[in-house]
């Protein structure tokens, strides 16, 4: 979770770096003023250096960046994305924003896409899949990729929560055609609200970085009022001081990870032989950030036993159980697209059964040792009841 918690000097010097400079805070143009100072620009280039990739591209959430993607597939009401039932609300609203219809898959214990729902839900109005890595762990990517290959759907990897995880020594969001990512101000790195897009293909890259500024070119042999343009756009520019906050943020992105993921062991050593408690499965060969601790109990009862407990010693529990409202489609009778109305008794049953037997421990970068001995004494009395 942590991108918050190291807001420090780094930051304020890049952030002073613009206003010593011109004080230009437009990502594009007004050359001769800036003294050469293009933070969106020098952040995208080291976000896609960084993730091993070529094509990046800033936008100003990880909700537009899901926009911008599906912008590239221009996708009507017939069209279908296919997303997980356990997500973020951003995930669905971007399909909805996008003009398409969602559909949610169900999921499985590694919490993530389950390949088999995938695969039943799959039809020929399918466009795309946008598999999340949810709380920072990959699911069953592979299998997921695989489908979409042989199917030739695009996908979509929403990272909002794994940026600078990896699975198979590949970083999260760049295995699929687009990855996005969020840097709010509860995620991995923030710039206080900002995204990047991932993009494996040049030319979906620039239908991309056109749509999200108006349909701009930028084309170098005009000025920017005569510049060339194919379709229309919107506008989810970045601006340079979320650029600025992002290069610093950048740069602290691996501590943070083997930070948290130290801090997530710590905890877990401590509760693992517990009794009938498991962790959420993690796939073979991944890195996960360890942004939170989710751990699987017997039933539902004892899920809200130990949130109820952790919460009278000071330790709040992330998301699971208390904020499924908002992490589980199921719950979203708000969103019309959806079609709730004509889901059948038995929707997302199996989401369901897992997400009610999770608990989630929020995973931050200072953490006192004390709270790991504090965990541990409230979960064995709740477990061994
Ligand atoms: C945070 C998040 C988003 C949205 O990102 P914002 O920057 O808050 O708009 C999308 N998907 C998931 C899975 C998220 O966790």
């Amino acid at each position: 979770m942590p991108g918050y918690e190291l807001i420090g000097k780094e930051e304020k010097n890049e952030i002073d770096d613009i206003f010593n400079n011109g004080s230009i805070l437009f990502r594009h143009g007004f050359d001769s003023l800036r003294n050469n100072r293009y933070k969106v620009a020098k952040f995208e280039k080291l976000f896609a250096k960084k993730l091993k990739s070529k094509y990046a591209l800033a936008v100003t959430s990880g909700t537009a960046a899901l926009r911008v993607a599906l912008s590239t597939l221009k996708l009507n009401k017939n069209d279908e994305v296919i997303t997980q039932s356990f997500t973020f609300v951003a995930t669905v609203e971007a399909i909805v924003e996008a003009g398409a219809t969602p559909v949610c898959s169900e999921i499985d214990n590694t919490l993530n896409m389950s390949p088999e729902s995938l695969k039943k839900l799959i039809t020929k109005k399918t466009r795309a899949v946008i598999l999340v890595h949810m709380l920072g762990s990959p699911g069953k990517v592979d299998e997921i990729k695989r489908i979409c290959k042989k199917q030739k759907i695009i996908l979509i990897e929403d990272t909002a929560w794994g940026c600078g995880g990896k699975f198979k020594n590949k970083f999260l969001g760049t295995i699929g055609d687009i990855g996005t990512y969020s840097f709010d101000f509860a995620k991995t790195i923030t710039t206080g609200e900002g995204g990047m897009i991932i993009f494996n293909k040049k030319s979906t890259y620039l239908k991309a970085k056109a749509w999200h500024d108006h349909g701009h070119e930028n084309n170098p042999n005009f000025p920017r009022w005569e510049d060339t343009r194919k379709s229309s756009g919107f506008n989810y520019r970045m601006n340079e001081m979320q650029g600025a906050v992002g290069i610093a943020q950048l740069g602290k992105l691996n501590k943070i990870i083997i930070q948290q993921r130290r801090n997530y062991s710590l905890i877990w050593n401590k509760i693992k032989n517990l009794k009938n408690i498991k962790l959420r499965s993690i796939p073979k060969n991944s890195y996960h950030t360890a942004d939170a601790l989710i751990f699987i109990v017997e039933n539902k009862n004892i899920a809200l036993d130990c949130r109820n407990e952790l919460l009278k010693v000071g330790i709040s529990t992330k998301i699971l159980p208390e904020a499924i409202t908002w992490h589980f489609s199921k719950k979203w009778r708000h969103i019309k697209e959806l079609k709730y109305k004509t889901y059948k008794k038995n929707h997302l049953r199996d989401s369901e059964k897992i997400l009610n037997r999770c608990v989630s421990l929020p995973i931050n970068y200072y953490m006192e040792r004390a709270i790991a001995n504090k965990i541990q004494i409230t979960l064995k009395k709740v477990l061994s009841k």
